[in-house]
C-alpha cells in the first residue's frame, strides 16, 4: 500500500508541476509536498547543481521517471536568496493546502496553488533587501518616436514615480534609478538566435535591450505588450489615488500600467500599498550622467564597494529610510535655489543647536523601518513584530514632534506640520499587544494580545491558568509516584498521553488501573489516562479559542493601520527627511563643512576646498589634505590644469564637482567658503573605465563620453575632463584636446576644468581669453629628492616629471638612466612634437548656446 500511495501522490504533483510550468514558463517552480519544497524535471536538472542540492530520479509511474530535488520548508529563505539574489531568477512558489486525510493517510484532499511569484524587483522580505537601498522595479516603454516612458516602484515601501525620457538619456536614467529588475514589452524580447549572436556582438540588439542586457545587476522580464495601456492607466490611477492622471504623459501612463499589472501578478490576491505617483522631471534635478556617476564613485567605488564611495563618507543617517533617501538625494540633487536654501537653513539650524541635534539623532536611531513593515502588513506577510515597529516609530515620532514644536525656528516648521504621530492609533497598537512577549520572540502560537484588550480573552486566560494548575498538580503527584522522567504530553502524533520509563510503569498502572497502554519500547511506555486526557482536551480547546481571538485582533489592528497607511507613510517620509538633514548637520560639525552660498551667477568659487573621500582616507592615516581654491566662471571659465602624474590633478577635478553636487543636495561642503552658481548638469570624463564587455576600446569609450558631453552640455553645466585623448598617438591626442577645448570655450561656454600633462597645450591656448592656466607641481630638495605638494597655483607646469615618478615606482636604475639620455636628446631636438594647428571654423547659426 505504501508504494501505491507514493505513486498516486507523485503523479498528482507531477501534473501540477507540468500545468504551472506551462503557465509560468520563466519561473523556477518550487512545489510544497508535505514538509518539503520540491523541484521536478527541468527545474531540478537545471537548478539542483546551482543550489548545491542532490539531483535524483523519482519513479512516478512504472514508466515515468523524472529528475527530482528537494529541501525542507524551513530552508526556503536560503534557497530563495541564491535563486533571486544571486542567480536573478523568478521563482513561483506553489503551496499546499488542506490536510492529509486521517483515515487512509492519502493525500487526495490536498490542493496546490501558486501563492506568489518572487522576482528580484518585487521581493518585500527584509532578508532579501538591503536596508539602506531602494529595490526598484522599472517599467520601460519605448515609443516609436524614440521617447521613452518610465515608471518605477519600490514595492517594499510603495514609492511610485513616472518619467518621460529619451533614448539618449536612458543610460543616465538607469544609472540614477539603479533598478534591480526591468520589465519590457514582450515584442522586444530577442529571439534565441539573436541572444546567441549577442554573445559576440551586442550591436545586434536594439539600443534599449543593449543597454539593459549588458548590466549584470539588472534582471529583465517581458510582459504582454497589451499591458502597456495608457487608457486603462488613467482610470486605474484615478480610482487608486484620486489623483489627476492627466498630469502624466501617455507613455508614462503606459509604462505605469504595465508596472502595476506586473506587481499585482507577482503578489497574487494581495494588494501592496502604492503611494501617490510623483513625476520626475529632468529640470528639477541636476543631471549626473552615467559616466560621472561611475567615475566620481558617488554611490559605489570603482571596485563596487559602498564604503569607499562618496555616499560611504556622507552617510551618517540614523535610520534605514534616511539612508535610502540620501541615496536618492545624492543621485538627483536639486536645481531649485529656494528648495536648496530651505534644506540648508534646516541643516544650519540643527548644526547650531547641538543639544537638540544630539537628542533628535538619538531618538531617530531608536525608530524602525515602519515603511517596509506597513507594506509587509499590506501584503499579508506581516507579523506582530511589524505592528510593533509601526508603534515604536510612531511613538518616537511623537517625541520628535514635541521637540520640534518647542523650537521657534522658521525653517523647521514644515517638518512640524507635515509629521503626524497618529497618537490614538499608536496607543491602540500599544494597548492591543504584549510587546515584551513579542520582543522575546518566544515560539508559541498565542499570548501576544493583552488579556484586557478583548472581553473574552481575560476569561479564557483565567480558565487556562486554572487548567494549567490542574495539569501541574497531576504531574507533581505522578512524578512523586513514578519519578521525574514522567511527562504529560499534549501534542504530537498521539495526543494526550503520559510517557513514562518502562521500569516505573507498574506504579502508574497501580494508581490508574484503567490506564490504556498505547505503545511501548524497551525503555519507555505510553499510556492514555482519562484524568490527563480530560485536562488536556480542555486545554487544547481553550488554546484554540485564544488563538482564534488573537488572530481576529491581529487582523483588526492591521486593518486600522492600513486604513491610515497613506498618512503614516507620509509622516515616515518626513522622518526620513529629518534624518538626512540632521545627518548633514552632524557631518558639518564633525568634518568642519561650511554652508555653501547658492547663487544664480554662472560662477563657482570655492576657497580651501577638500575632497571628502580622499580627506577621510588621509585622516585615517594621520595625514592632512592640502586645501585648494578654485574660481570658475566670469573671466576664467575654463581652468587648464597641468602637472605631473600623482600631482593631485584628478583629485582636484573630482573634488570640485563633488562639492558642487553636495551643495545642490542641500549639504554643507568641505571647504573654508563656497559660492556655488546653480548648475544644470554635471559631466565628468575622468579615469579610463574600460568597457571590454561592450567590445569597445578604451579610446572609443572615452571619445563617446566626450561626444555625449559636447552634445548635451549647456552654458550652465559643469564639466571636468582628465587627460582626454590618452589612448591614441600624441599628435592625435593633442589635436583632439585642442579641438575639444576650443568647442567648450567658444560654443558651450560652460564651467570646465581640464587636466592634462601636455604643457604644450597650455601654450597653444593663450589666445583664448576665458581659459586660465593652473598647475600642480613638485618640490625638489638639494639632494635630488622631491615630494608632491598637491597645491594648485596659477601657471603652467613645464616638466612632466614622468621619469621621477617612474623612479619612485621602482623602475630599474638602468631603465631610468637610458630614459634620461633619450629625454635629453628629445629636449634639444628641433623636431616639433606638436603639429601646427589652425582654428576650426564653426557655423555660428548652428551654435549650441
Ligand atoms: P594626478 O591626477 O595628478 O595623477 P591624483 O589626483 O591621482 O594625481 O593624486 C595622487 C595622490 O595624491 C592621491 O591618491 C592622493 O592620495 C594624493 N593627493 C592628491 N591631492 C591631494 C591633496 N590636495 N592633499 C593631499 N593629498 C593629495
Amino acid at each position: 500500500p505504501l508504494v501505491r500511495k507514493e505513486i498516486s501522490t507523485g503523479s498528482i504533483v507531477l501534473d501540477t508541476v507540468r500545468e504551472y510550468t506551462k503557465k509560468y514558463p520563466l519561473c523556477v517552480l518550487l512545489v510544497q509536498v508535505g514538509d518539503f519544497y520540491e523541484l521536478y524535471e527541468s527545474h531540478a536538472s537545471r537548478y539542483a547543481p546551482q543550489l548545491d542540492l542532490k539531483l535524483t530520479k523519482k519513479s512516478i509511474t512504472v514508466d515515468t521517471i523524472v529528475d527530482f530535488a528537494g529541501f525542507p520548508l524551513r530552508a526556503l529563505d536560503r534557497y530563495l536568496d541564491i535563486l533571486v539574489n544571486r542567480l536573478r531568477c523568478k521563482v513561483a512558489i506553489c503551496e499546499q493546502f488542506g490536510s492529509v486525510s486521517r483515515q487512509d493517510k492519502s493525500a487526495l484532499g490536498i490542493q496546490r496553488k501558486i501563492t506568489r511569484i518572487i522576482t528580484p524587483g518585487t521581493v518585500i522580505e527584509e532578508r532579501f533587501l538591503e536596508s539602506n537601498q531602494y529595490n526598484y522595479l522599472l517599467s520601460v516603454f519605448p515609443n516609436k518616436d524614440s521617447t521613452i516612458g518610465l515608471a518605477w516602484v519600490d514595492v517594499s515601501v510603495g514609492e511610485f514615480v513616472m518619467q518621460q525620457t529619451t533614448l539618449d538619456a536612458l543610460k543616465d536614467d538607469i544609472a540614477r534609478i539603479r533598478p534591480r529588475e526591468v520589465i519590457l514589452p514582450e515584442s522586444m524580447k530577442p529571439s534565441d538566435d539573436l541572444l546567441q549572436q549577442g554573445l559576440f556582438d551586442q550591436e545586434v540588439y536594439d539600443p534599449v535591450t543593449r543597454l539593459l542586457i549588458t548590466d549584470p545587476n539588472i534582471a529583465i522580464s517581458y510582459v504582454d505588450d497589451n499591458q502597456y495601456n495608457a487608457g486603462t492607466a488613467v482610470r486605474t490611477l484615478q480610482n487608486m489615488f484620486k489623483s489627476n492622471a492627466l498630469e502624466f504623459s501617455q507613455i508614462e501612463l503606459a509604462a505605469g500600467m504595465a508596472l502595476m499589472m506586473y506587481v499585482n501578478e507577482t503578489h497574487i490576491n494581495r494588494k501592496p500599498k502604492w503611494q501617490n505617483p510623483s513625476r520626475f522631471s529632468m529640470h528639477d534635478s541636476v543631471c549626473i550622467d552615467s559616466a560621472a556617476m561611475a567615475s566620481l564613485e558617488i554611490v559605489k567605488s570603482l571596485q563596487g564597494r559602498r564604503t569607499d564611495s562618496l555616499i560611504g563618507v556622507l552617510d551618517c543617517t540614523s535610520t534605514s529610510a534616511g539612508s535610502r533617501l540620501l541615496t536618492r538625494w545624492i543621485s538627483s540633487p536639486l536645481t531649485c535655489i529656494d528648495s536648496i536654501r530651505n534644506r540648508l537653513d534646516i541643516v544650519e539650524y540643527f548644526k547650531d543647536n547641538t543639544f537638540l541635534l544630539d537628542d533628535l539623532r538619538n531618538l531617530l536611531r531608536q525608530s524602525t523601518d515602519a515603511q517596509r513593515s506597513i507594506q509587509r502588513l499590506a501584503l499579508k506577510r506581516g507579523q506582530h513584530s511589524d505592528l510593533m515597529e509601526v508603534w515604536y516609530t510612531l511613538d518616537i515620532m511623537k517625541n520628535i514632534h514635541e521637540k520640534l514644536q518647542q523650537t521657534t525656528s522658521e525653517p523647521t516648521q514644515d517638518l512640524v506640520t507635515s509629521m503626524d504621530p497618529h497618537e490614538s492609533l499608536a496607543h491602540y497598537i500599544r494597548d492591543a499587544f504584549d510587546h515584551e512577549r513579542i520582543q522575546a520572540k518566544e515560539i508559541k502560537d498565542y499570548g501576544f494580545v493583552n488579556h484586557a484588550f478583548h472581553p473574552d480573552l481575560l476569561q479564557l486566560h483565567n480558565q487556562l491558568d486554572e487548567l494549567d494548575t490542574q495539569r501541574l498538580n497531576l504531574q507533581n503527584e505522578l512524578r512523586l509516584l513514578c519519578g521525574n522522567s514522567l511527562s504529560l504530553m499534549a501534542d504530537g502524533p498521539l495526543k494526550h498521553i503520559i510517557e513514562i520509563s518502562s521500569r516505573k510503569a507498574p506504579n502508574l498502572v497501580e494508581k490508574f488501573p484503567h490506564a490504556i497502554l498505547l505503545n511501548s519500547t524497551k525503555s519507555k511506555k505510553r499510556y492514555q489516562v482519562k484524568e490527563w486526557t480530560d485536562i488536556s482536551v480542555q486545554l487544547g480547546s481553550i488554546e484554540s479559542q485564544i488563538i482564534d481571538i488573537e488572530s481576529q485582533v491581529f487582523d483588526q489592528v492591521v486593518d486600522k493601520v492600513l486604513d491610515q497607511s497613506a498618512t503614516i507613510l507620509q509622516s515616515c517620509r518626513k522622518l526620513a527627511e529629518l534624518d538626512v538633514l540632521t545627518s548633514f548637520s552632524h557631518l558639518a560639525r564633525q568634518n568642519r563643512y561650511v554652508r555653501p552660498r547658492m547663487t544664480h551667477a554662472n560662477r563657482t568659487m570655492i576657497l580651501g576646498g577638500r575632497h571628502p573621500v580622499v580627506e577621510a582616507n588621509l585622516s585615517r592615516k594621520g595625514q592632512t589634505f592640502v586645501r585648494n581654491d578654485c574660481d570658475l566662471g566670469a573671466d576664467q571659465r575654463i581652468w587648464l590644469l597641468t602637472g605631473p602624474n600623482m600631482g593631485g590633478k584628478s583629485t582636484f577635478l573630482r573634488q570640485h564637482v563633488i562639492i558642487v553636487l553636495m551643495a545642490h543636495m542641500g549639504c554643507f561642503v568641505p571647504a573654508d567658503r563656497a559660492w556655488i552658481g546653480i548648475t544644470d548638469r554635471i559631466f565628468s570624463r575622468v579615469g579610463a573605465a574600460d568597457n571590454l564587455a561592450q567590445n569597445q576600446s578604451t579610446f572609443m569609450v572615452e571619445m563617446s563620453e566626450v561626444s555625449t558631453i559636447l552634445k548635451q552640455a549647456t552654458a550652465r553645466s559643469t564639466v571636468i575632463m582628465d587627460e582626454v585623448g590618452r589612448g591614441t598617438s600624441t599628435t592625435d591626442g593633442f589635436s583632439l584636446a585642442f579641438g575639444i577645448l576650443d568647442f567648450l570655450h567658444n560654443q558651450i561656454k560652460c564651467r570646465t576644468i581640464y587636466a592634462t600633462h601636455y604643457h604644450e597645450l597650455a601654450d597653444t591656448m593663450t589666445g583664448y581669453d576665458k581659459i586660465k592656466c593652473y598647475k600642480t607641481s613638485i618640490e625638489e630638495n638639494s639632494l635630488g629628492g622631491f615630494r608632491f605638494v598637491h597645491k594648485v597655483e596659477p601657471g603652467i607646469c613645464r616638466q612632466s616629471h614622468g621619469l621621477k615618478v617612474a623612479q619612485l615606482a621602482g623602475l630599474p636604475t638602468q631603465v631610468i638612466k637610458k630614459a634620461e639620455s633619450m629625454w635629453n636628446i628629445l629636449q634639444n631636438s628641433q623636431v616639433p612634437i606638436v603639429p601646427h594647428l589652425t582654428e576650426p571654423n564653426y557655423d555660428e547659426q548652428k551654435s549650441i548656446v
